[in-house]
């Protein structure tokens, strides 16, 4: 049985055309894009500008503006180390939400420890933040306001355009892990005031372990120190040898990546054939607004382990984390609201321009199969059909 790939918000299938710009650079065009003195250096480095242009020309912004790094992770702890070491003498303050990526939370928990004032702001039942919570909280001494555009689990996406106006207004930057967004709709930086943005390429069918750090050029400088020491690529701000090849990968990605809006399409109808068929499922931040490639389902009274372990054939993701060899609910469904036991129930699907419609069937009459199986089996659910427990 071939298998069919549905985990797509957590990397994607490298596209065809990104590996073929990819691949000379891995072969006859090796030089060290530092090296200019000779020929081989030289062609790296125009791999390297022209990369960056490209990344520019997506976000609408100079390529002074790009710098090139191993993607969100690096770029979160970059920025959120970095800023609380310029800017002490304004405060120590920083905002974000309960929702946000675990780099970002754990970075957040790192800085507690070192004095750090950390807020959390806390998500309605569908995932939503609320403005004027956060506009009441920007103080005179916060620093940031770290807040991503779309979640990597639910798929709710941020009225990012709203949060860069009032941190704007309040004089405060404002960070956004765009990481999920990227690629799945467009952003033009000309029009939206965010700061630094962030996103990896792997997340849009480019490779692994590369992405960027957008950060705007203003009248007050941005300041944030290099995180990791050494040479002066990328002008100091991020040292060690360029990686050619993913640059050009990086830059070929967002070229070429385009919104894939018929994917709400099958989305939803794959939501309501399961609806109409399975009894007890809750879809996540459905009344808000989503990805359209993103479903995160939970069947209740089962656990997402049992039903992935049944479909083995079918790349799912759970919700939960694997912490200390033992399973974490997923913090942003905690956050949302739900009980454990429903969020250990969660499955999300999340799509790409490699699914199509008959993927999508498959899947869904297998999981519906799996789901009915487990529950027939389950001594649980015999006991929620006996009215025994909710
Ligand atoms: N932020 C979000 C919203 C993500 O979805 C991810 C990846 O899952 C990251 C950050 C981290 O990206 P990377 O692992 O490429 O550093």
């Amino acid at each position: 049985m071939p298998d069919i790939y549905l985990d797509n918000n957590a990397t994607t299938k490298i596209d065809d055309k990104v590996l073929e710009a990819m691949l000379p650079y891995l072969q006859e065009l090796y030089g060290n894009p530092a090296s200019v003195q000779y020929r081989l250096g030289r062609i790296a480095s125009e791999a390297v500008e022209q990369a960056r242009e490209q990344v520019a020309n997506s976000l609408q912004v100079s390529a002074k503006e790009i710098f090139f790094n191993t993607g969100a992770t690096e770029s979160i702890n970059t920025v959120l180390r970095g800023t609380v070491e310029t800017y002490s003498r304004k405060g120590k303050h920083i905002i974000t939400a309960k929702t946000e990526h675990t780099a970002v939370l754990q970075t957040c928990e790192y800085l507690t420890k070192k004095g750090v004032e950390v807020t959390y702001l806390s998500v309605n039942k569908d995932g939503e933040i609320d403005l004027n919570e956060l506009k009441d909280t920007i103080r005179q001494d916060t620093i940031l306001v770290c807040l991503m555009a779309a979640n990597n689990e639910t798929g709710l996406i941020h009225p990012i355009e709203k949060i860069a106006s009032i941190c704007q207004e309040k004089d405060t930057l404002y960070f956004c892990d765009a990481t999920q967004l990227i690629g799945k709709q467009d952003i033009n930086l000309q029009d939206i005031p965010i700061d630094i943005l962030t996103f990896s390429a792997h997340k849009l069918h480019g490779p692994k372990g590369i992405g960027a750090l957008y950060i705007r050029r203003k009248r007050k400088p941005i300041q944030i120190p290099s995180l990791i020491s050494g040479g002066s690529q990328e002008k100091g701000f991020r040292a060690g040898t360029l990686n050619t090849p993913n640059i050009v990968g990086c830059g070929k990605a967002i070229e070429i990546v385009r919104p894939q809006k018929q994917l709400r399409e099958l989305r939803d109808n794959m939501e309501k054939r399961i609806i109409e068929t399975v009894p007890q499922v809750i879809i996540h931040a459905q009344n808000g607004n989503r990805l359209y490639n993103t479903s995160y389902i939970s069947f209740r009274h089962l656990k997402s382990a049992e039903i992935m372990t049944s479909l083995p054939h079918i790349a799912l993701s759970s919700g939960s984390a694997c912490s200390a060899g033992l399973l974490d609910p997923s913090h942003v469904l905690k956050a949302m609201g739900l009980s454990d036991e429903d969020s250990y129930a969660s499955i999300r699907i999340s799509l790409s321009k490699y699914n199509d419609k008959s993927q999508i069937d498959m899947a869904t009459s297998q999981i519906i199969d799996a789901v009915t199986v487990l529950r027939n089996n389950s001594p649980i659910w015999q006991l929620f059909l006996d009215g025994l427990i909710d």
